[in-house]
Formats: structure tokens, sequence, C-alpha cells
């Protein structure tokens, strides 16, 4: 009796395994015939049939294409991935601004929705935001939700893969919440939560610059700071999941600037876009002299405003500025030196500030290596700022559709 358990349950991971082989070519090779699956797969003729089948007729990811060459016999029947019949949904779930995205199942973004997020209203009210994007999504398109196959949702925070939470996030204030139960009793699809940072990186890996690469590192450098990074070939997680808090590297032991974690000396303290925005307006010199310059209210100053100023020639903005930008030079120029990357990735809102920016970012992180003219390429992320969403995409396609992705 328990043998033939097991044999079942054998024989439905050898099911699954080979469908996903399967779809995995058929996506890869664009058109593909079942003659070639056959020769590529090795398995039996009758078991591809099978599965084909299947992804055709049940689960609508494969279609037949245009009647194949002949070589003399009948000609082969032509099996092509079919991306337009289902979707899959997106969000990147920030502190400023919840994006969602609906897109076919080659990534292809056809609608997005976005609101600001309202976290200051609690954990619930903040669920039923991403709720509302999700159904806006559906109902621009005309969906109902059996057409989506899931629905990927990156967070900025410490997330318990084994215990399915998100143990701690210092943007939210959260700690212990059940976001996927939570999102998954509502909206009623597969939910898959990741951390929004391994998403950027993910997304790269993907379908972004980081596809042939094997060490990259994507820096996020925006309301908060955090790195996602892929080490031979392999996007990492850490024993719990809570890998990438580059954030909260102590960069300096002596600062008086308390962070959102409670510590003080964090790097995303003393140069996120949200220490940017409020050093210049806590600085009442710099604060007067941004406003007049950029014909901004004090309390309306924002990061991209104080860079604003910098291109102007406000000295103050400037300071404070690359005071900023010296300190994140810091922490990129530690992970360079843990990791060697070929590549680093810098991303969110700060990497959206021009030469002002990156000019001195470049120079203060190569004025730190011990080799100054490593070969390390430092590059805009590809999807600016829809990196997470594209990478939460990523995650779904894998999870569900089993695409290669390591
Ligand atoms: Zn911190």
């Amino acid at each position: 009796m328990v043998k033939r358990v097991t044999q079942k349950v054998d024989s439905d991971v050898m099911i699954r395994i080979n469908r996903r082989i399967i779809l995995q070519l058929i996506r890869q090779k664009h058109l593909i015939s079942r003659a070639e699956l056959v020769k590529l797969t090795g398995l039996a003729a009758p078991t591809v049939s099978r599965i084909v089948d299947r992804l055709v007729n049940e689960e609508n990811l494969v279609r037949y294409g245009r009647i194949g060459e002949s070589n003399g016999g009948r000609p082969p029947v032509i099996l092509e991935f079919n991306p337009k019949e289902q979707h899959v949904l997106g969000i990147d779930l920030g502190a400023t601004l919840i994006r969602g995205v609906l897109a076919d199942l080659d990534a292809e973004i056809e609608m997005e929705v976005q609101l600001q997020s309202d976290l200051e209203q609690g954990y619930q009210t903040v669920v039923n935001q991403v709720v509302s994007v999700a159904e806006r999504l559906l109902s621009k398109r005309g969906l109902d939700a059996g057409k989506v196959i899931g629905l990927g949702i990156g967070v900025p925070g410490l997330l318990d893969k084994a215990k399915r939470t998100v143990a701690f996030s210092s943007a939210f204030n959260w700690y212990n919440v059940k976001l996927k139960e939570d999102l998954e009793s509502r909206i009623g699809m597969p939910i898959f939560v990741e951390n929004s940072t391994r998403l950027m990186a993910l997304g790269e890996k993907t379908y972004g610059q980081g596809k042939d690469l094997r060490n990259f590192i994507v820096v996020n450098a925006g309301h908060g700071i955090a790195a996602g990074t892929v080490v031979e070939g392999q996007l990492t997680n850490g024993g719990q999941g809570f890998s990438g808090e580059f954030g909260h590297m102590t960069v300096d032991p002596t600062s008086p600037i308390i962070c959102d974690c409670g510590r003080k000396g964090c790097l995303e303290a003393l140069a996120s876009g949200r220490h940017i925005a409020l050093t210049a307006q806590q600085n009442s010199v710099a604060a007067r002299s941004i406003s007049d310059l950029c014909r901004v209210n004090i309390d309306r100053i924002e990061a991209k405003t104080v860079f604003e100023a910098c291109r102007r020639g406000d000295p103050n903005a400037q300071a404070i500025c690359l005071s900023a930008i010296e300190y994140l030079s810091i922490g990129v120029a530690n992970l360079v030196h843990l990791l060697d990357p070929t590549h680093i990735f810098i991303g969110g809102g700060l990497s959206l500030n021009g030469d002002e920016f990156w000019n001195p970012l470049t120079t203060g992180i190569r004025n730190r290596l011990l080799i100054p003219n490593q070969d390390v390429k430092i590059l805009p992320v590809e999807f600016k700022e829809y990196d997470t969403v594209v990478g939460s995409l990523a995650l779904v396609l894998d999870s569900i559709l089993g695409l290669e992705i390591g």
C-alpha cells in the first residue's frame, strides 16, 4: 500500500518535471514540432503527445502554429508558446507609490495602474489598496481572475520564506504580517511575495542587462536603500530570505541620525531619498534657498527638488546631495570588495537625477576600490522605475510556467 502511494507521487512529480521541460523548450525555440520535442527531451512520443495535448487543450499555454516543412512524408505540426491567452499581474508596493501592471505571458505590459500609498492608515488599508489596484487592472482589460495565472508583488522588507510572512518592513512599520494569505483570500489567484529589490535583480536577470551575467548587483537607491545580488548565476536569498538589507549597513557609527529601523549610522539614514529631502527641509538656510530657487513650499521639498537646486547651482543643495552620495559610494564600494561583481546596476528614485547623481557616485565608488580602474561597470537599471514590477512578473512566470532563470 505504502509502495503504491510512493509510486503515484513519483509519477506525478515526473509528469510535472516533463511538463516543465517541454514548456521551456517550446518557449525557448518559439516554433517546434512534436518530433523535435521527442528528440530533444529523449521522452517517449506518447508521453510528449499527452503533455502537449494538455498544454494546448486544457492549459491554453501552447497553440498549433503553421504547418512545418515536409521532407517527404506528412508535414509536421508546429507548436508555439501562446502568450496572449492568459495574463499575469505584477505590483510594486512602494512606500510612496503602488504601481500595478497587467502583462501577457511574455511579460509584455498591457495596462498600468498607480495609487499613492496610504501607509499612515495601517496594514489593512494598504491591503485594500493592493486589492483595488488588482481589480482595476482586471476591469480595465475586461478580464476575470480566471484569466490570470498569478500575481507577483514586491515589498520593501524582510520576508520570512518559511513562515510565509513579511517579518519586518521599516518603510511600512509592519511586523509578521500575512500579506500572501490576506491577498490570496481577497484576490482569488496565486500570490507570490518577494523583496522588491531582489525582484529588481530578478527582472534584470530574466529580461534585462543581467541575462548573460554571472555576478552582478542591483542597488535600489530611493526612499530606502537595498541591494539584490546575483552570485555565480544565482539570485541570493540568504539563510532565512533576509539578504540584501544593504541600507542598514552601518557607515557612520558616530552619526546622531536615527534610521527607520531605530539604529544610528545606517546607510539608509544618511543617503536615501528620504534623508536628502528631510535634511533639506530641516536646514533653514538650505530650505529657504531651495524653496526660492525651485518655487516649492518647504514641506514639499523632495529629493528630486534638492537635485534640481543642485543643477541650478545652489551650494546648500549641492552639499546635501554630495554628502548623501559619498555615503552611498562607501556602501557600494564595500559591496564590490565583498562580491567582485562585473556589473553594478543602480535604480530607485535617486538614479533618475542625471549627472548630479551619477558623476559623484561613480567617482566616489572608483576612488575607494583597491584597483581604481577595476573592470566593474556602473550603469542604470534597464527598466528604470519598472524594474520591480518586471521582476514580479518574472517571479510568477517562473513559479507557474517553470521558465529558466537560474
Ligand atoms: Zn537602519
